[in-house]
């Protein structure tokens, strides 16, 4: 390794060839990624060894870099083929298990690797004959030298850091290197405010390097690292908080909807009572529209809850008010079914300029990419014209060229990966910026509401309507054929007594480009339990061995992605109408359709699907005053993972439960979407479900800061760090929601 000099001082900003020479820096370069000193020092040790302490060697994985402790067993030197050359078969041990090394032309190792000496080894697991070993490892003795010097290892604590490293680049040699760097550190400009670190008893950030570094203790390795996550938790903060800012400081037309207008007739006709939680959201919502600036919110509310009225209400008195009011679905076929069930609820509300009808009375359009031009060029007549005071439709909506009188609110529904950079394009549909509703049935946890929707102010709706029938849920071992037979029986049985049923596969199948679901074809390929596993259930297959077979003489029909638009649409009008008894279908069906007298479903290969998948699938009955049943068919066996995820969708109808298990069961990446994984260097510390205390205080000191400063003049760190975080990607967190 290259030698800075002593004297040199460096920041985090200072080039690593500075701090480290050419080479050295070259290799951290390219094995790592690793350019500047900030870079290495964030580049944290993943473990810590205590000195002497062994690596559980079962642990180890092929094809891994791995760093490992371990104690030399025995030595043998022995010729290789050529017999002019030779080689060493070393094995290590853990005190349990034990694991051979063999290094090529490295004969003299033999004089430091005698047996009982303690080493750390690093190199790749490879397999050779059927058992695991390194080939070539780098070695690290670590003996200290008599006069107690650790010989320059850069571990001189009792702890030794194990680093993320490459093949090239072994840990200790990274420990070398920060060693270096922290040795010449400057004072560094710290982003934390001395106030927030000393509230928080957060060391200074050069002080935390040192202590996740060069730890004496775990104790002092666990408080650099909570210093360094808040770095991280603020920042995210802050640029949320000032987002928030920046909508507040936008002006827009208030909304109030009139003492007798539409909204008041719809009321008077309403069939129920609004429950508690509605009325509550509804005048949440309702006292937003109400000032002139642009509502931002975030309705999360469980499946079956009843947000689709709660919309049409806050749709209502945009309309009252002089405005137009659009709600966005995911699907076409969501979007079709909201068409449908938002005329029928307004029934001659909807229905303006006919002869005797409400005078009150908008027009509620359908805009999808799919539709008919000339239907189409209808529609969007309407709109422009104002005609239509309610729309429809697809996420298609954004892209096309459609114009409004006057647009006073837009209302997304059943996204939740709706990020802010569609939330911004959205607003820019308005002459001013419109009101903003977000509607989502997934449960977020509070800590993931705080970040991905950290600029959203956040309402829920917790209860269920009266009078909501039970649903119970089953696994069904396919294994066990009377449970099967029962399964198809509970179909036939809620046809005979009038009600309906879905059956749900993982797959369409037959030919033509896949599925509905990207997720779960996601799912699909990482569940480890599902590999080797038999193909899955496709809605092609299924369909007719069905209607051939168990549920021969019922009316079956099939829905899925691949059907034409049109298609879909009967297919739906007919299911909703009574006209089908059971459809087999894709995850097409995941979200949002009502069709109240639904009673079962069956999920064939339930294992496919993810927990908020089923808990959103599972919504789909139970809908009515009828009881539901939602049965999960299962080839997998018990003690699997897989079995138990989907017990413990038996078990619970909490949304907010197993939406955290699916967290928990998904990487940090994955919650904050795909560009957060990767080289991303911020968001690596936070912990979403771990760290939600300490989210939470970022989030209330970060409202404070930009209140108080929100060009962070005083904070020249904290807003470096922003603007970093903010390049980065261009923002992929904010956008990808
Ligand atoms: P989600 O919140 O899952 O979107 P929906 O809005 O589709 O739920 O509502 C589910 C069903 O509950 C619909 O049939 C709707 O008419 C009905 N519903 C909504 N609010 C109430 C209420 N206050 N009392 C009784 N039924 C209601
Ligand atoms: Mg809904």
């Amino acid at each position: 390794m290259g030698r800075c000099s002593i004297w040199s001082v460096v920041d985090l900003d200072t080039p690593l060839t500075t701090l480290l020479g050419a080479r050295a820096a070259g290799l951290l370069a390219d094995g790592l990624d690793l350019r500047l000193v900030g870079d290495l020092l964030g580049h944290l040790p993943r473990r810590y060894h205590e000195r002497g302490e062994l690596t559980d060697l079962a642990d180890l994985v092929v094809g891994e870099t791995v760093t490992v402790q371990a104690r030399v067993e025995r030595i043998e030197r022995r010729p290789m083929r050529d017999r002019r050359r030779s080689m060493l078969k070393v094995t290590v041990t853990d005190g349990r298990q034990s694991l051979p090394l063999t290094f090529f032309n490295q004969t003299w190792r033999e004089r430091d690797l005698r047996p009982g000496t303690t080493a750390l080894f690093a190199g790749k697991v490879d397999e050779y004959r059927g058992r695991w070993q390194l080939t070539n490892p780098e070695v690290q003795l670590l003996e200290t030298d008599a006069d107690g010097d650790d010989a320059g290892q850069g571990f001189a604590n009792a702890l030794v850091p194990i680093y993320p490293a490459a093949a090239k680049v072994p840990s200790w040699t990274l420990a070398r290197c920060v060693r270096l760097a922290l040795d010449s550190l400057d004072p560094l400009d710290d982003p934390l405010p001395g106030r927030l670190r000393a509230q928080h008893r957060l060391p200074a950030l050069a002080d935390a390097f040192r202590l996740v570094h060069q730890p004496a203790s775990r104790a002092e390795a666990a408080r650099g690292r909570k210093r360094l996550t808040w770095d991280e938790a603020l920042v995210l903060q802050v640029a949320l908080a000032r987002r928030r800012r920046e909508v507040q400081a936008q002006a827009t037309t208030a909304r109030v909807a009139g003492p007798d207008g539409l909204l008041a007739a719809f009321d008077a006709a309403l069939p129920f009572p609004l429950t508690a939680g509605q009325r509550e959201v509804g005048a949440a919502i309702a006292a937003d529209m109400a000032r002139p600036v642009p509502m931002h919110r975030l309705l999360q509310g469980e499946v079956g809850s009843g947000k689709t009225v709660v919309a049409l209400r806050a749709m209502l008195a945009v309309v009252d008010a002089g405005g137009q009011a659009v709600l966005l679905a995911p699907t076409e076929t969501l979007a079709a079914q909201h068409h449908r069930s938002l005329r029928e609820m307004l029934g001659d509300l909807a229905r303006p300029g006919e002869l005797g009808g409400d005078p009150r009375a908008t027009g509620v359009v359908l805009v999808t990419g799919s539709m008919g031009a000339r239907a189409r060029r209808e529609a969007l007549a309407s709109l422009a014209s104002a005609a239509a005071g309610l729309v429809v439709g697809t996420h298609a909506l954004l892209h096309e060229d459609v114009v409004f009188a006057d647009l006073g609110l837009i209302i997304v529904d059943e996204q939740h990966r709706f990020g802010v950079e569609q939330r911004d394009a959205l607003r820019a549909r308005g002459r001013r910026p419109p009101h903003l509703l977000v509607m989502t049935a997934t449960p977020i946890p509070r800590t993931v509401a705080m970040t991905v929707f950290g600029d959203l102010e956040v309402s829920e709706l917790t209860e269920l309507p009266a009078g909501r029938a039970p649903v119970s849920t089953y696994v069904v071992p396919a294994a066990v054929r009377s449970w099967t037979d029962r399964m198809w029986g509970r179909i036939r049985d809620e046809v005979a007594a009038g009600r309906q049923a879905y059956v749900v596969c993982p797959r369409i199948g037959g030919e033509g480009a896949d599925d509905d679901d990207p997720a779960a074809a996601a799912d699909l390929a990482d569940g480890a339990d599902a590999r080797g596993a038999h193909p899955a259930a496709t809605v092609v297959e299924v369909l007719p061995r069905l209607a051939e077979g168990e549920l021969a003489g019922l009316r079956v029909e099939s829905l899925h992605g691949r059907l034409a638009p049109a298609r879909r649409e009967t297919v739906m009008n007919d299911f909703a109408a009574g006209k089908t008894d059971v459809l087999v279908a894709t995850t097409v069906i995941e979200v949002g359709v009502n069709v109240p007298n639904a009673t079962v479903m069956v999920v064939l290969d339930a294992d496919r699907f993810g927990v908020s998948q089923l808990h959103q699938l599972r919504g789909r009955v139970g809908r009515g005053t009828a009881a539901g049943w939602c049965l999960l068919y299962t080839a997998v066996d018990e003690e699997t993972p897989a079995w138990q995820r989907l017990g413990a969708v038996a078990a619970t109808r909490d949304g907010a439960q197993l939406s955290r298990l699916d967290l928990e069961q998904r990487r940090e990446g994955d919650v904050l979407g795909a560009a957060q994984s990767g080289g991303r260097r911020s968001l690596r510390l936070l912990a979403l479900l771990r760290d939600e205390d300490l989210i939470r205080q970022a989030r209330v000191e970060a409202v404070r800061i930009v209140e108080e400063d929100p060009e962070l003049t005083a904070h020249p760190a904290l807003r470096r760090l922003l603007d970093a975080m903010l390049d980065d990607t261009s923002a992929a967190f904010l956008e990808k929601g």
